[in-house]
This record gives structure tokens, C-alpha cells and sequence, in this order.
């Protein structure tokens, strides 16, 4: 490609800082940097392009490369497997060109998505290096993922508790900028090292048995907190550890969609696409362990998550557990969510606290909201 090189990407999380650092490896002579920032105007950007009907992961992408290419971004990446993601590229490399602008779209979607093509299109893009120190770039991209994700996994459980806050989110950030400027193995152990020591020693005020909520969902939705309006933080605000399993890491190495249809109990007994199998079988497993409540995150028409709403509402009835459906786009107001969500975590809460105390008072009538005394796999 004649000139410099200017390569820029969507924003999902904060894994941008993974894909800056692989790039950077990859294309030391290039400009690399992620789409600016989403604000209010990347989703009306995305929105006024996009298709009515299509989920919001395409109206926030297309919004994303606007702005990188209205920052200078000639080469944009694109990825996606699973459902419609994966035919997402085409159509919105289609419209970019029809709105004039000139860049070569980078599209690794469903069978593009192999080592070869990867390694076929990074050389003729100019990338320098030897085969086998490509590999060591994808290798510590691969790494710097896993450390995220386990350091994200152990936030959200312990973030709701503690005492100076924003504690955590001070400790990830330094973790992310350090991701994004490791230079090898030996940088991403220190930067993991040092990280968890400080996320040890932050000091929490925990009860013994605090509220917990699971959450579940598309991908996209889960992993981008701009478009779920952050209900991970407003639930640690809440004081209510969260845990989701739904990461990078889950979608590369975790994910079996066999099993998960297994682990869905009589729920599911198909997969119903993308993630919706994996929605099912992580509530049943959230129910099984005595969670207080399930939040089921999608996007507004995402086929896969509605599939999996039918399995989810009988889960919820027979197990006695709250699950609360938020559906996402471009026109969700922020504080409808917002009311919706407080709602849910006053009633969870005054639904354990009923239990509680039938416990400590048998003779107690138990019993709150949805599931009318009856709990854990006590079904009809
Ligand atoms: S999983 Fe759902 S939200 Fe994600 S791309 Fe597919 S249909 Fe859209």
C-alpha cells in the first residue's frame, strides 16, 4: 500500500489495547490506534448509515470507522464470526464507500478468519517481521487477553465493595496501559504481577453473603459497556458482585456449544445461534449455585438472544430466580435502563432479605416477587 499507513479498529472494551499492542508489533512503521472514543455522537454517526432493523453492534462499528476515518485511518479491521456478525464487513465497507471515503477494509470475518489469510494479508500490507516472530506477537496478544480477562473476572465480583472508590478501575487502567505498551512476555508478567498484587491489597468491606448477580448475553452487548449504559458499575455501585463469563478469552477457548447445550439442562436442547445457548446453560449454572439474579443483556433484535428468552423465562419460573431482559440500540434512553435496573436490585435485595430472615424464623411466611418460595431446582 502506497504512503503511511494509518490502521485503526472498532472499540469493543477496553481489548483495544490488546489490538493496539498487536498491531504495533505487527506494522512498526504504521500509525495504530484504536476508533476515538464512543460518545453520543459515534452512535447517532452509526445510526443515521445503518439499516433500521440491524442490531447495534453494526450501528456502533459503522459509527466507529467513521470517526477513525475522519482522524486519518486508511486501513480498517474488521473481525466477527458466529451469527450475522460475520456477514457485517461487506455491507458496512459498502456503505463507507458510498458516504466517499477511501481505505482498504481489512475484513477477517467466518472463513477469512484462518492463520493463512491473517498471515497473507499482513504481508501485503508491509508487515516486516519473521514468521515465527508474528507468531510471538499473536501469542502475547493472546496472553495479554487471558491476564485482562482474569483480572476483569476478579473486579467485578469484589468492585461493589470497596471502600476508596474507583480502587479497581485505577488499578485496570494502569493494567491497560500497560498491556498496550508490553514488549514481551516478560513485560506482560510484570504488568499481571503487579496488578493483581495492588487489586490484593485494595482494602474491601465485603458482607459474608453479599448480593450476587449473573449476567448473561450477546456478545457485543455484554463486552461493550457503552451500549449497556455501564450496568456492571451501576450494580457495583449497588453493592452487588457481578460475575459474567462472557470475555475474549470464553469466546476463543471456553466456548462449546455442545456442551453448553448439555450444561442447558431441559432448557435448550438445540443451539438457537451466536451465544444464546451459552445465555441458557450459564443461567441454569447461576441458579444452581444460588444466585439472587440473572441480567440478560441483548441487543434490540438480536435473533440468537430472543431464541434463547423463552428458555430463559422458564428457568427463571422453575428456579425461582429474577431475570431481568434489557434490550439495547441507538434510541435506548439511558435512564429508562437506569430505573429499571435500580428496580431490580431493590427487589432482589428485599427478596434475600426476606429469605434471611425465614431462615433465622422458620415458622416465617417466605416468599417475594417472582418465584413465591420456591427456590433452587424446587420445581413443580
Ligand atoms: S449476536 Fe445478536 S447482537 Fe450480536 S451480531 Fe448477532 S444478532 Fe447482532
Amino acid at each position: 500500500m502506497p504512503g503511511k499507513i494509518s490502521i485503526s479498529f472498532p472499540h469493543m472494551g477496553d481489548y483495544s489495547a490488546v489490538f493496539t499492542q498487536v498491531l504495533r508489533h505487527m506494522f512498526p512503521q504504521a500509525r495504530v490506534f484504536p476508533a476515538p472514543p464512543m460518545t453520543q455522537r459515534t452512535v447517532e454517526l452509526g445510526g443515521r448509515h445503518s439499516p433500521d432493523f440491524v442490531c447495534s453492534p453494526f450501528k456502533f462499528n459503522l459509527g466507529n470507522y467513521i470517526e477513525a476515518l475522519e482522524e486519518g485511518a486508511n486501513v480498517l479491521f474488521q473481525t466477527g464470526l458466529g451469527c450475522r456478525y460475520g456477514y457485517y464487513g461487506e455491507l458496512q465497507e459498502q456503505i463507507l464507500r458510498d458516504l466517499g471515503y477511501q481505505f482498504r477494509f481489512v475484513c477477517l470475518s467466518r472463513d477469512r478468519a484462518n492463520p493463512q489469510y491473517v498471515y497473507q494479508t499482513f504481508r501485503e500490507l508491509g508487515c516486516p517481521l519473521s514468521t515465527p516472530k508474528m507468531i510471538e506477537a499473536g501469542l502475547l496478544a493472546l496472553a495479554s487477553i487471558r491476564v485482562m480477562d482474569r483480572y476483569d473476572y476478579f473486579m467485578r465480583e469484589n468492585a461493589g465493595f470497596e471502600t476508596v472508590p474507583g480502587s479497581f478501575e485505577g488499578v485496570r487502567r494502569q493494567l491497560l496501559r500497560e498491556i498496550e505498551a508490553a514488549d514481551g512476555f516478560g513485560d506482560l508478567l510484570e504488568a499481571g504481577t503487579r496488578s493483581r498484587r495492588a487489586a490484593a491489597g485494595i482494602r474491601l468491606d465485603r458482607p459474608e453473603n453479599p448480593l450476587r448477580v449473573g449476567i448473561v448475553g450477546d456478545l457485543y452487548t455484554l463486552m461493550e459497556p457503552f451500549s449497556n449504559f455501564y450496568v456492571e458499575r451501576q450494580l457495583a455501585k449497588d453493592g452487588i458482585a457481578v460475575s459474567r463469563k462472557m470475555s475474549v478469552w470464553f469466546l476463543m477457548f471456553g466456548q462449546n456449544h455442545r456442551r453448553a447445550v448439555k450444561k442447558s439442562g431441559r432448557y435448550l436442547h438445540h443451539t438457537v445461534g451466536a451465544n444464546g445457548v451459552d445465555s441458557v446453560a450459564q443461567s441454569l449454572s447461576y441458579a444452581r449455585q444460588g444466585y439472587d439474579g440473572i441480567i440478560h443483556m441483548k441487543s434490540f433484535g438480536c435473533i440468537p438472544e430472543l431464541n434463547a428468552t423463552p428458555a430463559l423465562l422458564n428457568l427463571s419460573r422453575h428456579w425461582g430466580i429474577p431475570i431481568l431482559d434489557l434490550s439495547f440500540d441507538s434510541h435506548t434512553s439511558e435512564t429508562g435502563v437506569q430505573t429499571r435496573l435500580e428496580a431490580f436490585s431493590d427487589m432482589i435485595r428485599m427478596k434475600k432479605e426476606e429469605e434471611d430472615a425465614a431462615k433465622r424464623e422458620p415458622g416465617r411466611g417466605r416468599g417475594f416477587g417472582v418465584h413465591q418460595g420456591r427456590r433452587a431446582g424446587q420445581q413443580r
